[in-house]
């Protein structure tokens, strides 16, 4: 590329330089032969007026006969040579005289220009003035800018090749570390190279930039893909184990129905808890893959609250209370069947990690733009190090006592976050040990567009 820009640049440079050179040939040559023919006349008219006869006899010691490359002859009318300054006055005297014109005549192949003019003198006799002068002098000037032209045009166009080449190289140098980390990526398929370019304002810069904010983006999907992987079969090789193990010890032995019962129980629990977390990972992989569209209505929350808490009431273990503070008529654009499992996962969350005797309290308010909804609990709490972490896939507190909670499996706050984003709301979480949790949410009361 660096070549082909060099070359291309080069031969348009001296397509121009040659153009730009010719013209400029032709201008100068065509001024030069004007000027000539100019002088040429001025000093023969010049010289005219300085003819003098001393006593019947021509005085020449006032002319100038030789003046700029120009000589002058003297003629009688006759064509008589009387006098003057020339290399070969003889070889001259072959023209016709004609007064006041301008001949063009080649002498022993050199071009010459002779111009006529008579001096008239009634008494004395006319005479003839012949200034001559070599078309060779008058492109003396010419040849030397030729020459010039020709020693210079070469140099001119290797420094412009030369500068081309410096200038390309250096601009195609990002390109070349963009195309060296992509290769390298591809070939090593380690994703955490970067370009690295500093700091500039050009198109390749922010090739440069976007190249990297895209790589990024690939390492991190990259990174989550394969957590997510290790995540789902860390969970299910747990209850298949467990299901394994009965089932194998139930072929073996011989258990009492009581045994096989609770044997039974436990698969059936193992097969619930793989159940759960597949339908949950689907939806989270529906939510993330945009294939669970958003069904936008106008959503009574007050109405939706107050009959989710019902549903929960009749789940209630005796010591555990459930409280509300619902604003009535509170409405929301969005999806009703999300919406119910953003505030139920968020009230089954208050309850398992509650205290034996503890609440939990849903709270409902608005205002002018807004809807806010508040889960709280007086439960075990979560430390300031784990408060970032919840909303992550598969992250559990504090694995011994997750793992208390059979149906635990780290995914369902990260499921709350996503359909939050996907309505454009925003969820926070206010936390202390042994005290008691609040997840506070907020969505736009329309619907973003
Ligand atoms: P899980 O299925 O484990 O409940 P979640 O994604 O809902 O998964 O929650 C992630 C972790 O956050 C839980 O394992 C728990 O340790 C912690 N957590 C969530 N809600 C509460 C809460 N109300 N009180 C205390 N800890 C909580």
């Amino acid at each position: 590329m660096k070549t082909k820009i060099t070359v291309l640049n080069s031969l348009l440079m001296t397509l121009i330089s040659c153009f730009i050179l010719g013209f400029m040939m032709y201008i100068s040559q065509f001024v030069t032969a004007t000027s000539g023919e100019r002088q040429l006349k001025y000093i023969v008219h010049d010289n005219a007026e300085e003819v003098e006869w001393e006593k019947g006899k021509l005085d020449l010691d006032d002319l100038d006969l030789f003046e700029n490359h120009i000589s002058t002859l003297v003629y009688s009318d006759d064509g008589v040579l009387l006098g003057g300054f020339a290399s070969d006055h003889a070889l001259f005297t072959i023209y016709p005289l004609i007064n006041r014109e301008v001949t063009s005549v080649n002498l022993d192949g050199v071009q010459y220009l002779l111009y006529d003019f008579l001096v008239e003198d009634s008494k004395n006799g006319n005479i003839f003035l012949r200034g001559i002068v070599s078309v060779s002098e008058i492109s003396e000037t010419i040849t030397l800018l030729f020459n010039i032209t020709f020693i210079s045009l070469p140099i001119f166009i290797l420094l412009s090749a030369l500068g081309s080449y410096y200038i390309t190289k250096k601009s195609i140098k990002p390109l070349e570390k963009i195309i060296e980390t992509a290769e390298d990526i591809t070939k090593g398929e380690d994703l955490s190279q970067r370009i690295n370019l500093n700091q500039g304002k050009d198109e390749i810069h922010k090739l440069a930039q976007t190249f990297d904010t895209m790589f990024s983006k690939l390492e991190q999907a990259f990174i989550s893909e394969k957590q997510f992987s290790s995540d789902v079969s860390h969970e299910l090789r747990t209850p298949t184990s467990v299901i394994l193990a009965e089932c194998e010890s139930q072929l073996e032995e011989n258990f009492s129905l009581e045994e096989k019962q609770e044997s039974f129980q436990s698969i059936y629990r193992q097969g619930k808890k793989m159940q759960q977390l597949i339908s949950t990972l689907l939806n989270l992989v529906r939510l993330d893959n945009g294939v669970q569209k958003i069904n936008y209505e106008k959503v009574d929350l007050s109405e939706l609250i107050t009959i989710i808490l019902e549903e929960q009431e009749s789940l209630l273990l005796q010591n555990k209370k459930l409280f509300s503070e619902i604003e009535k008529n509170v409405f929301c654009d969005c999806d009703y069947t999300l919406m119910i499992r953003v505030i139920s996962n968020l009230i089954d969350n208050g309850m398992k990690y509650g205290k034996d005797d503890g609440f939990v309290k849903v709270s409902l308010t608005e205002n002018q733009d807004t809807v806010q909804i508040t889960v709280e609990d007086d439960g075990i709490g979560i430390g300031a190090e784990d408060l970032d972490h919840i909303f992550k896939r598969f992250y559990r507190v504090d694995a011994a006592r997750s793992e208390n909670q059979s149906d635990s499996m780290g995914v369902g706050l990260s499921m709350v976050e996503q359909i939050i984003k996907l309505h454009h709301g925003n969820i926070t979480v206010d936390s202390a040990v042994g005290k008691g949790t609040s997840f506070h949410l907020v969505l736009p009361k329309d619907r973003e567009i």
